[in-house]
């Protein structure tokens, strides 16, 4: 049993229930945002986020863990207003999300320094409001581990360490990052269990991906809906949840969609042109019974959806 902040106050980890492990409320881009405000509608956005929530809690969801941090557009007043309107369990993030770059703030302070601030808004709250982060976010993508992205990471180690609350990454199976993570985190001594490396499902590489698993760490088998250039189809994706839940590893694996209710990344509507059976149901409307078509046991589709979340919060070893 662990004790998990939302942003609706602490539940016990025996609470969590059906769990979206990587879904985001919105994102946007962060400086943008602050300097172009007129380009976005606050309503718009909220009663977005309010319907996708609101559609998977009729689906039986409990929990959402958003990985929403700085550099994505983290507004925890937003994510509160969606979490009390809907009644959903959400759990907010701390860290940063930086493929190569920090601000010169940081650049010129310490990691101490970094794991200090996500230490604050893990344990008084965030954008001073007494809201708490239940987990830590850092990103690694095709850049590798540059300078800054390291700094990230090893704070977040750190902030882990000082907290006991988990870490998700957001990794690029394409060039490997997930195993570079790995080795920042046990070089700073955290133990992998309390780590889930997300985004392994963007490859349908079982080579890598149990290299991966080989280390210990939780995986996130989470973009279900995103294709090329974002991954794979789901199909391919189905394949090697598959394939992975035959060899003994359910219970290190997580399903979700890396959802985003609304995004500024692209023009307005372009990601679900793109993308068109991308949203937060996703999983549980089409991929869980085609997983147990496919010979997924109902017992591995509680792990993956339930008890791995519980794992992954309280720090037990299995
Ligand atoms: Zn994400």
């Amino acid at each position: 049993m662990a004790k998990i902040q939302t942003l609706t106050g602490a539940i016990d980890s025996s609470e969590l229930g059906i769990t979206l492990i990587h879904e985001h409320l919105r994102v946007r881009s962060e400086s943008v945002a602050v300097q172009f405000p007129h380009l976005y509608d606050d309503e718009r956005d909220f009663q977005k986020a309010v319907e996708q929530v609101l559609a998977v809690k009729e689906r039986g969801v409990k929990t959402i863990c958003d990985p929403t941090v700085m550099e994505l557009g983290r507004d925890i007043r937003f994510m509160e207003r969606v979490a009390h309107k809907t009644e959903m369990q959400i759990i907010a993030a701390t860290g940063i999300y930086s493929y190569h770059y920090i601000p010169p703030h940081f650049q010129n302070r310490d990691i101490d320094y970094m794991a200090d601030l996500f230490v604050r808004d893990i344990e008084a709250g965030i954008q001073n409001t007494s809201i708490r982060a239940g987990f830590l976010k850092c990103a690694t993508d095709a850049q590798g581990v540059t300078p800054d992205v390291e700094k990230v990471i090893r704070a977040a180690a750190r902030a882990h360490k000082q907290t006991g609350v988990p870490i998700m990454t957001h990794s690029h199976p394409a060039s490997g990052t997930g195993l570079k993570q790995l080795d920042l985190f046990e070089d700073e001594g955290v133990d992998p269990s309390r780590v889930l490396i997300g985004h392994c499902g963007d490859t349908d590489s079982l080579e890598y991906i149990l290299k991966v698993l080989e280390r210990g760490p939780f995986i996130g088998m989470d973009r279900y809906g995103l294709t090329y250039p974002f991954g794979c189809s789901a199909e391919r994706r189905n394949d090697t949840v598959v394939a992975l839940a035959k060899r003994g590893y359910a219970n290190k694996m997580f399903l979700s969609q890396d959802y985003c209710c609304t995004i500024d990344w692209f023009p307005p509507e372009a990601a679900q042109a793109m993308f068109p059976k991308w949203s937060m149901s996703y999983v549980i409307d089409e991929i869980l019974p085609e997983l147990r078509e496919a010979g997924v046991t109902s017992e591995q589709v509680q792990e993956m959806m339930v008890d791995n979340a519980q794992r992954w919060f309280e720090g037990s070893r299995d």
